[in-house]
């Protein structure tokens, strides 16, 4: 199976992500106030006005291009933890498009690149926890949605060891995670955008 991600395909998921991203905002930052500083929807919002202004900017970009303006709109303006980890994500994949197209690779090189920066691990309660199930499950069987809502739902229970939740220790139990939940919106576009 060769799934390879076009400059098409990478504008429509964009698009379907800001429209989720608009719909789920206030959801998001409700989400982000027992266990961080009720912001995760704003910035995230105020982000993807950011890619969706890079993006129609751009002339007959090719898929470099595109990946390196979503990167540069998501560090500039989401902000806060996030901002700098999915700018990573993308300039990640920004920086091995030509490599390969595959999102089975590029999405491993943009998880690699969230790790090192943030330096969160698989159970810490992050958005690592979706990326990781996301990145394994391409490798072996195609991505369903359930695998990602699965994947956001599990860090309900989870005890944050990286961020803001962390502070709160034990008490971080209980609440999912906003950038999880997030990450999932981003996959679950992702997927109705036709990148798998
Ligand atoms: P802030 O916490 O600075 O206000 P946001 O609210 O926008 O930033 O984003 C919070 C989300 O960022 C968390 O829900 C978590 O998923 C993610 N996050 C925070 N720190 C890390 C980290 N070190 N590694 C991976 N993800 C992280
Ligand atoms: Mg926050
Ligand atoms: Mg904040």
């Amino acid at each position: 199976k060769m799934d390879m991600l076009t400059v098409e395909i990478v504008n429509k998921w964009m698009e379907l992500f800001y429209e989720k991203i608009s719909e789920k905002k206030a959801y998001l930052s409700e989400l982000d106030t027992p266990i961080g500083d009720g912001d995760h929807g704003n910035n995230m919002m105020r982000g993807m006005q950011g890619v969706k202004d890079g993006l129609e900017k751009l002339e007959n970009p090719d898929l470099k291009e595109t990946f390196k303006a979503i990167a540069m709109a998501l560090i500039s303006k989401v902000g806060g933890a996030a901002g700098p980890l999915y700018g990573t994500a993308f300039l990640e994949m920004a920086k091995n498009c030509e490599e390969s197209q595959a999102p089975a690779d590029l999405f491993r090189y943009a998880l690699d690149g969230i790790k090192k920066r943030g330096g969160a691990s698989v159970g810490d309660k992050t958005l690592v926890d979706v990326w990781t199930p996301v990145v394994d499950n391409l490798g072996k069987d195609e991505l369903v949605v359930e695998v990602v809502q699965k994947a956001a739902e599990g860090t309900k229970n989870l005890v944050a060891k990286k961020g803001r939740a962390s502070y709160l220790g034990e008490r971080s139990a209980g609440h999912l995670d906003p950038g999880a939940v997030s990450s999932c919106y981003l996959f679950e576009s992702f997927i109705e955008a036709g990148g798998i």
